[in-house]
């Protein structure tokens, strides 16, 4: 099996981005041929400055190396570091119905959020498609946002093969039957993972680097106190949290309405979860206390990522040299298919 996922550049890494999506990568570069990169031409739709862009490519590159992605077991590059993602894009975008893309949810809310609706953005799932296709992924890790994106990808994929590869049936898309051919795309899932596939923001929306409501992973400590005493919580007195609803079972999620709730159960080993969920029901204590329970399982969780972090940051020279090793593996990989598709719809 071969896995595939990105994060984009688009700001400082977060805990939902670890739950969501990067957990699942550390797991699974065990368990497959993974290949993980950095979103950097995806970033280019909300970062306008060169600098920045440059920094925050650096710094999402040491963040997955500090939460546990080994290069000697996954593939880590830079997207931009394999241009002919971008000739894939175009040659793809020839099939891609535009309304698809109306309907895609993240475009939506990122122009509901008042980020400019772009040429860029709106193209943003072809480009991510031809992520996922260019390495002929089977399991493409991700959070629930993108699953509308990764079936995209499955159905353009289709419709790909459908167009340009002879004897190819959508029926039988890995060509078993006589007569039948495989597509040259392979047709991906998301994976998903049913806990996590939504951390709430501290403002109770999806958090998310564009939106400003993120808890960082590798921001200093005393960012990360503010941004936990800042987590929206009701104005019922503090000494009387508002109950979750009762005959829940015991870890069932009251959504985002409480996000200090939901974080914490994301955050504590069960065990230390089910005390807190006994406490917070008995009511009694404070938002503030459960602030700092919060606070506290942050430090535990991440500790050992953040010093790895500190350590990393200050060797720029090997993060180079591992990125530019990636690039030459994912590259190989890439021109192989990319030499089909020319020739499959007749580019010299
Ligand atoms: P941006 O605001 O720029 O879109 P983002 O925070 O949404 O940034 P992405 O780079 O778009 O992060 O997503 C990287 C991965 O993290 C994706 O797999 C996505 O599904 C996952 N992810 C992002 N935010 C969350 C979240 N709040 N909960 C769970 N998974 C998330
Ligand atoms: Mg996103």
């Amino acid at each position: 099996m071969r896995t595939l996922s990105g994060v984009q550049s688009s700001g400082k890494l977060h805990i939902g981005n670890y739950y969501g999506a990067i957990r699942q990568f550390v797991q699974l570069q065990d368990e497959s041929e993974a290949y993980y990169f950095i979103a950097n031409l995806h970033a280019l739709t909300t970062v306008r400055d060169p600098k920045l862009a440059l920094e925050l490519t650096r710094e999402a590159a040491v963040a997955y190396l500090a939460l546990g992605v080994d290069p000697k077991k996954a593939v880590l590059f830079r997207q931009s570091d394999v241009r002919e993602v971008l000739e894939l894009y175009w040659i793809l975008g020839t099939v891609v119905p535009h309304s698809n893309l109306e309907r895609a949810h993240s475009y939506k809310e990122k122009v509901a959020k008042g980020i400019s609706p772009d040429f860029g953005l709106f193209a943003y799932p072809v480009l991510m498609a031809a992520d996922i296709l260019l390495y002929s992924a089977d399991a493409v890790p991700v959070g629930k946002d993108q699953i509308q994106h990764v079936e995209f990808a499955r159905d353009w994929a289709v419709k790909f093969n459908t167009e340009y590869v002879p004897g190819y049936d959508p029926a039988d898309p890995e060509g078993k039957e006589r007569g039948h051919a495989p597509g040259l795309l392979k047709l991906p899932s998301a994976r998903i993972q049913e806990s996590t596939q939504t951390v709430p923001g501290v403002d109770g929306k999806k958090m998310s680097k564009s939106y400003g409501n993120t808890i960082e992973l590798f921001a200093d400590e005393k960012e990360i106190k503010k941004r936990i005493m800042s987590i929206k919580t009701d104005s019922t007195p503090v000494d009387a949290p508002k109950p979750v609803p009762t005959g829940l079972p015991v870890g069932t999620s009251i959504a985002s309405e409480v996000p200090l709730y939901d974080l914490l159960k994301l955050l504590l080993p069960e065990s230390e979860f089910k005390d807190v969920d006994a406490s917070w029901r008995a009511g009694g204590k404070g938002y503030g206390d459960y602030k700092k329970k919060l606070l506290e399982a942050y430090h535990v969780a991440f500790g050992p990522a953040r010093q790895r972090h500190a350590e990393l940051v200050n060797d720029p020279a090997e993060l180079e040299r591992i990125l530019k090793d990636g690039a030459d593996r994912a590259r190989a990989e890439a021109t192989r298919l990319m030499d089909k598709i020319r020739r499959a719809v007749g580019v010299p």
